[in-house]
């Protein structure tokens, strides 16, 4: 394999939504940058690009599991020329009594060879601060959080050098406000003495936008990192500062052309007034979750009434319903039976749509998401320019179709317009 660029920065993040907001912060912050679902194939050709984010779903499975993933997935980034890896963490650091941080921060650091790894969750913007190693959310301490009662990883300490320390091989370290204040050197010297003492992980305190750019400038000179988001921007920041970037690289919002359609299968209060708005611009057909659920092929009848319009322009297919019909035909088949249902019917329209010829697919709906894009195949996106906060533009990367522009949406994100103001972006 030749690789096609160097990428300046890798991430291995350890849920899909986890990798897709840094994979959209590193790019409002300017690195161009595109988000893997799952490792990457060897062979996969990449555009022009400073920083892949490999999206894994590592959070809550076996330790020696995530492991084995987050190892291949770092042996694929260095393959590429990362220098630096961010392993991504949730901001609330959510992690099993096992791990998973501690034990794939071990494995990754010892491939390698770090002295000491700078560790923050902190992402002041969303209310994550750290002060003395412990984890603020919003104005209490994450044991006070509602993380205190998260149904698969419970945080009930919020003194991170404490939990880190009981998951990991290594002893744990602080970093503290006061350093990180005084800037780059005294960081870099407190580092060095815990380096000296044998301390293999230390806890950067954070507390506001301009520490992270402190620890970005720091952490680039390392060869691993472990963070959220906000760590993320800090890199990010450093190198766009140092010019490592490429200004000239490919456009991610190129116009590709070809047919548009929108699915929608999120029945949120935004979708249901964004899918009303889009009746008046563009023909709608509703599904018939009743007929999905019970086996009827909707997803024919669908595709058979989008055929002979998609020459004339785009077309929404919405399984959406008020939460009286949501809750009606839960009762006859139950939540987790009708939500899988119409997710695979959507996934096949999807996959039906693409194969007469659609470039352009626009999906709400956080699981409904998720369906189309597994069903596609699409192995990465590059990510462009913001439809809404949290929403950009994304180009397929490595599909078997060719050239492809796709928008992701939760279910309440999103102006009223949103269907128009993503057909607006992607030509
Ligand atoms: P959101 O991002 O708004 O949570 P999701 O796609 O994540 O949207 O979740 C919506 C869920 O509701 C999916 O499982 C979807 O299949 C299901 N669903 C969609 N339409 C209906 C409906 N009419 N009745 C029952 N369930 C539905």
């Amino acid at each position: 394999m030749t690789p096609s660029v160097e990428l300046s920065l890798g991430c291995i993040a350890d849920d899909y939504t986890g990798a897709s907001d840094l994979a959209n912060t590193l790019t409002r912050a300017g690195l161009r940058t595109v988000q893997t679902i799952g490792v990457p194939a060897d062979d996969l050709a990449l555009p022009e690009v400073d920083a892949v984010v490999v999206s894994l779903k590592s959070r809550s499975i076996e330790a020696g599991l995530a492991v084995t993933r987050s190892r291949a997935a770092e042996k694929w980034l260095r393959g590429r020329g990362a220098s630096h890896v961010l392993f991504k963490i949730c901001s609330t650091f959510d992690s099993t009594d096992a791990g998973n941080i501690g034990p794939v921060m071990d494995a990754l650091r010892a491939d390698c060879g770090e002295a000491v790894v700078l560790v923050t969750p902190a992402f002041p913007e969303t209310g994550r601060t750290v002060y003395q190693g412990n984890l603020f959310v919003g104005s209490v301490p994450l044991n006070e959080s509602p993380l205190k009662d998260h149904p698969l990883n419970p945080m009930h300490d919020s003194n991170l050098v404490r939990v880190l320390a009981h998951q990991s091989k290594t002893q744990v370290g602080l970093v503290d406000l006061a350093a990180v204040a005084r800037g780059a050197d005294a960081v870099r010297a407190r580092l060095a003495d815990l380096a000296a003492k044998g301390i293999g992980a230390a806890i950067v305190d954070a507390v506001f936008d301009s520490d992270l750019e402190t620890i970005g400038r720091v952490a680039a000179a390392h060869r691993l990192s472990v963070g959220a988001s906000g760590i993320g921007l800090g890199l990010a920041r450093a190198q766009v500062a140092a010019r490592e970037t490429r200004p000239n690289a490919a456009d991610a919002g190129a116009p590709v052309g070809g047919p548009a359609a929108c699915l929608a299968g999120s029945c949120s209060q935004a979708t249901l007034q964004q899918i009303a708005n889009a009746e008046k611009i563009m023909p709608v057909l509703h599904l018939d979750p009743e007929r999905i659920v019970t086996g009827k092929d909707e997803a024919k009848r669908a595709l058979d009434w989008a055929g002979p319009r998609l020459a004339d322009g785009p077309v929404l297919i919405a399984s959406s319903a008020t939460p009286e019909a949501v809750a009606a035909v839960q009762a006859r088949h139950g939540r987790e039976a009708a939500g899988h249902a119409i997710e695979q019917a959507m996934a096949d329209i999807a996959e039906g749509l693409v194969r007469s010829g659609v470039r352009r697919l626009i999906v709400a709906g956080g699981e409904t998401s998720g369906a189309v894009v597994d069903r596609l195949q699409i192995p990465g996106f590059l990510v462009g320019a913001e439809i809404a906060a949290g929403v950009p533009v994304l180009r397929a990367v490595g599909a078997r179709e060719g050239d492809m522009l796709i928008a992701l949406k939760s279910g309440n994100f999103g102006g009223p317009q949103f269907f128009a103001d993503a057909l607006g972006l992607m030509r």
